[in-house]
């Protein structure tokens, strides 16, 4: 079964990472926008649920909901406040949420509510391991194996991890502290420059190795980014 797509929409990086962070490790596939309009777009592209933090730049939370619902988009929506003052108008429901978390909130929190409106809008979330295709590499979670041309790869543990968490989000940059947060946990001592080697030893596997054009680049003084080969 294929991974539900949420959007999450809220201006603070911070807050937006965190989210983001455990709704993936939750086995969903994650879209980010920083604003009303970015939000509105992904809104309109189709996503299973949104996110919606009330006070974003552009156009508020309040008017993203208010004009995806008035457009017929029907994708249930989880608002953000940080605000007591803002339920109110939330639970008016004018508006057309599903259901409000008031900030400060833990992550926990909101990956049992997402999963909560799923079910009940009829859209369980069954996340199945999944198979990752791009062009002549696939990432197999199951397996925890990559291949390239059908012939596996034979990573290391964490060199998996790496690309997995990379290859979550194509053409997104992640800084060196979120893939070492993502791949090596939180309470990991070690430095960036772990982040560093284990990315050459990939680039060995999988360009030098097994003939791949560059998939992993680096984004100097911030991280890496990958992109389909
Ligand atoms: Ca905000």
């Amino acid at each position: 079964m294929a991974s539900l797509r949420v959007l999450v929409a809220e201006d603070d990086p911070a807050i937006r990472e965190l989210l983001v962070h455990h709704l993936s490790r939750d086995g969903f596939i994650t879209v980010e926008a920083p604003d009303g309009n970015a939000a509105l777009r992904h809104g309109r592209d189709g996503v299973a649920l949104i996110v919606l933090d009330v006070g974003l730049p552009g156009v508020d939370g309040f008017d993203v909901a208010r004009t995806l619902r008035r457009e017929g988009h029907a994708a249930p929506i989880l608002m953000l406040t940080a605000r007591a003052d803002e339920i109110d108008r939330i639970v008016g429901l004018e508006l057309g949420a599903d259901d409000y978390v008031v900030k400060p909130f833990s992550p926990r929190e909101i990956v049992a509510r997402v999963r909560a409106i799923l079910r009940r809008s009829g859209q369980p979330h069954e996340p199945g391991p999944q198979l990752l295709r791009f062009g002549r590499l696939e990432i197999d979670d199951r397996a925890r194996e990559v291949r390239v041309d059908g012939n596996s790869v034979g990573l290391k543990p964490r060199e998996f991890a790496l690309l997995r968490a990379l290859a979550d989000r194509p053409g997104l940059a992640l800084s060196r502290d979120a893939l070492l947060e993502r791949v090596w946990g939180y309470d990991f001592d070690g430095d960036q420059r772990t982040v560093d080697v284990h990315v050459r030893r990939l680039r060995m596997k999988l360009e030098e190795q097994s003939g791949l054009p560059a998939c992993v680049h680096t984004i100097h003084g911030f991280g890496y980014k990958f992109t389909q080969p």
